[in-house]
């Protein structure tokens, strides 16, 4: 024990005198909880075990109901573990207003209890818990889709519930292996251990699930030659949106669905899914060099080069990996050269006007096209 462990432990002095021997922490190292309290962990490992048992069914056989109440589990059991690593670093830290804790709310579970989100933070900077962004934001995926399913009945699709539960569960495996598993006593532990060997599997399935998935679609798109209108999908991140097969009456493509998660994509949709500026209103910037209709979106990523977000329009399904926006008019120009300034054809125009006679009147945008 070092001096500054030593010096934690007496910060504990004064912990209250009534509490249980089970939740006292008796605490060893800073990120070193002495005991656990084994039925909190086992209620959140059953909850992951319906989860896995939800999920872990062939992708056909996956119904409503399945992703309804893998939804709901996985959040409970998210809550239930994660406050159980929280009381064992002392009970205080499960109420929501820590300040506001007494035992006897505890005893008689009538407390307000602490939120997800301030239960990471708390494991984080007091428990010195390791939990990275991407966790995080599946955390947050979760959180949302739990809400959504209880105000408004619905989640998002199966195929995407399947992949962002795979993730928490990810997270939730090496959560109890690293900071719950360690505290049990040995009988505890082979207990759960058993528990974890299934969601293990599992996790497993669902991850060859994912992978099955993306592997077809990759085929497919390559098979089709669409590789520069495949775009990323702003609802499951993955690159599966093929644009320019649905056509409306007129001919024209009116919709796209993505096909990893299938979410149905109006391109006027996708135009606000991907705004040029923080503002996100359409203006100039939307202009597609190619069609001239306000139909261009910014940070589009495409199947043949996905690690850079491009322009691409909509309409013409085609990237503009090249253009940026001219310097003064915002119309966006190709700009393969890398040259200081990024002027568009009118623009250039107007500034050698200038140079040679000097500034003039504003120039009227709406009166001619582009040169
Ligand atoms: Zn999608
Ligand atoms: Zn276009
Ligand atoms: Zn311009």
């Amino acid at each position: 024990m070092t001096p500054d462990d030593e010096l934690q432990d007496n910060t504990l002095a004064d912990r209250p005198t009534g509490m249980s021997a089970q939740m006292r922490p008796r605490r060893k190292s800073r990120s070193a909880p002495a005991q656990l309290d084994f039925p909190l962990v086992r209620n959140g490992l059953d909850y992951l075990a319906s989860v896995v048992d939800h999920l872990g069914k062939n992708e056909s056989m996956v119904t409503e109901q399945d992703v309804k109440y893998a939804v709901l589990h996985l959040h409970a059991a998210v809550e239930v573990l994660l406050k159980a690593r929280l009381l064992s670093e002392h009970w205080s830290l499960v109420f929501s207003e820590p300040h506001q804790a007494t035992r006897k709310a505890l005893d008689e579970a009538t407390l307000s209890s602490v939120s997800i989100d301030h239960a990471v933070t708390r494991l984080q900077n007091i428990a010195l818990v390791r939990i990275s962004d991407k966790e995080k934001l599946a955390l947050k995926h979760l959180k949302e889709d739990r809400n959504q399913l209880q105000h408004f009945g619905m989640t998002a699709p199966a195929p995407v519930i399947e992949t962002r539960a795979g993730e928490v569960l990810d997270f939730l495996i090496h959560f109890v292996d690293h900071e719950l598993l360690p505290h049990l006593s040995d009988r505890e532990k082979i207990e759960a251990r058993l528990v974890l060997r299934r969601l293990r599997g599992g996790l497993a399935s669902i991850k060859v699930f994912v992978r099955k998935r993306t592997n077809r679609i990759r085929g497919e798109v390559t098979t089709a030659g669409a590789e520069n209108r495949t775009i990323g999908c702003p609802e499951c991140g993955y690159t599966a949106l093929v644009l320019g097969e649905a056509a409306g009456p007129d001919g024209e493509p009116v919709s796209a669905t993505c096909r990893f998660c299938t979410t149905l994509w109006e391109q006027k949709e996708l135009l606000y899914c991907f705004p040029a500026d923080d503002r996100g209103e359409l203006s100039e910037l939307n202009t597609c060099p190619q069609c001239r209709e306000w139909t261009l979106g910014w940070g589009v990523r495409v199947f043949s080069n996905p690690d850079k977000g491009v322009p691409f329009c909509f309409a013409c399904s085609v990237a503009f990996p090249s253009f940026v926006p001219c310097d003064r008019c915002s119309r966006p120009i190709d700009h393969a050269d890398d040259s200081d300034q990024a002027l568009c054809g009118r623009c250039w125009d107007n500034a050698v006007e200038e140079d040679r006679y000097g500034l003039e009147e504003p120039m009227d945008y709406d009166d001619e096209e582009q040169g």
